[in-house]
């Protein structure tokens, strides 16, 4: 539904990096095509905390999901994609603590924080998250 770059403080430290890539996703439009993954439960910004699945061999996290969304939607670590090329950020997130030697690019919205789904997210993808709400009887 959309492609975060989120350079919150949390993710740069679960990531040992500047910052994480993940695509929102419904969890049913996900396919696991071999092994299983491990759901390994870990603290999060919100203090809601978070499920981070990863593969029990190598430890590499695939996805996360947060307790704001639920089991719905899985955040997808774009990284531990067969073609990761494909999926630039469609929002920068977080960047009051972004780290001063990224420089965005133009074109790209970016916020301090957080944002709106609805005033970002394209009509397809507010469609399909309105899916979600009324499938789950509460906002994923
Ligand atoms: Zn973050």
């Amino acid at each position: 539904m959309i492609v975060h770059c989120c350079h919150c403080r949390w993710c740069q430290r679960e990531t040992g990096t500047a910052f994480a890539l993940n695509a929102l996703i419904e969890a049913d439009r996900v396919a696991l095509t071999q092994g299983e993954v491990e759901a390994v439960a870990t603290p999060s910004l919100s203090g809601k905390g978070q499920k981070i699945s990863r593969c029990p061999k190598c430890r590499i996290a695939l996805w996360s999901n947060y307790a704001g969304a639920g089991d719905a939607v899985r955040f997808i670590r774009i990284g531990t994609l067969d073609e990761p090329d494909r999926f630039p950020p469609d929002i920068h997130i977080f960047t009051s603590s972004k780290q001063p030697w990224v420089v965005l690019p133009a074109g790209v919205p970016a916020v301090p924080e957080y944002y709106k789904s609805s005033e970002v997210w394209s009509k397809p993808s507010l469609e399909r998250r309105a899916v979600l709400r009324s499938q789950r009887g509460r906002s994923p």
